[in-house]
């Protein structure tokens, strides 16, 4: 029976699990310190690994940020630093002694959803992924389009001309207005002048507070504006919402339904992906499991 490990590097916490028969279960929580050498990360990592018993056949890492597959470097990471550039998959190889991949955290996402049958495995299905950036994953017929590597980085479309300055270096990106930092944005400041946390605004929102509930609208609109383009470029089946802020969805779906029929003629099949907060760990595994053969 292979060993297939699953590893979700977020920026709080990194989710180590185990994919056994088909069957994955989580192995460990660890803390994930934005100032520890990336070295000290993989070591935590190979701990639980080697508690475990008997070595690994492959380990899969899903990641935040610019995920060089073909390379296994990540590129550029919004939560680590000190992880830019880093030979993630030469020195994890060979600390493990197995095969190692690398997914950005939506792909790992997305296989993870496919895997358990969330996502169909016929049709073309867009996974999306609303939070602090926004992520996207391109899946036809049970397959990721990955292009020359980077296929799906939604949130980097172009929205407005003359927009906001976005870090990847473009301007007016989607998710400069559809992301969490957005959100806040409409909001503005609370009575304290303190930045609200998503979660807090939505708790707002649903009390009746009416700046709150209008930055939610103003926020599905952009929402709405984006997909309306994907459902354009790709017809799909159906449009999965993931991310934290998928968790909002009852505050905005309306205005991001009409936004979107306004501008596209394709029916609204948007629905949101039940979180899961070792999704990303468990498509990793998968990942890491199907390249063995
Ligand atoms: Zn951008």
């Amino acid at each position: 029976m292979s060993k297939s490990w699953g590893v979700d590097i977020g920026g709080t916490t990194t989710v180590v699990g185990l994919l056994e028969d088909s069957l994955f279960t989580t192995r460990a929580v660890l803390p994930t310190n934005p100032n520890e050498p990336p070295e000290m990360l993989l070591q935590r990592i190979m701990d639980v690994i080697r508690a475990n018993g008997s070595r690994p056949d492959s380990i899969g890492i899903g990641a935040a940020g610019f995920v060089d597959r073909h390379a296994g470097v990540l590129r550029r990471s919004p939560n680590l630093p000190l992880m830019n550039g880093f030979p993630l998959r030469e020195i994890l190889g060979r600390m493990a002694e197995c095969i190692v991949i690398m997914e950005n955290d939506c792909n790992a996402f997305a296989i993870g959803a496919l895997h358990t049958g969330e996502i169909p495995q016929h049709g073309i299905h867009l996974v999306v992924t609303l939070g602090t950036g926004i992520g996207g994953s391109i899946i036809s017929d049970g397959n990721i389009i990955y292009g020359e590597g980077a296929a799906g980085e939604f949130g980097h479309m172009t929205v407005k001309a003359d927009g906001i300055e976005c870090p990847c270096g473009n301007r007016g990106c989607w998710e400069c207005y559809a992301s969490a930092r957005s959100l806040q944005r409409y909001f503005g400041s609370s009575g304290n002048g303190k930045i609200m946390e998503p979660k807090l605004l939505a708790e707002s929102a649903r009390e009746g507070d009416r700046k709150a509930i209008a930055a939610f609208r103003q926020f599905g609109e952009w929402v709405g504006i984006g997909l309306s383009n994907l459902a354009w470029c790709f017809n799909p089946s159906s449009i999965l919402l993931g991310g934290g802020l998928s968790g909002t969805f009852d505050l905005f779906s309306r205005t991001a339904e009409v936004e979107y029929s306004d501008r596209c003629h394709s029916p609204w099949r948007v629905r949101v992906l039940p979180l899961c907060s070792e999704a990303g760990a468990h498509g990793a595994a998968v990942a890491g499991a199907g390249a063995q053969g």
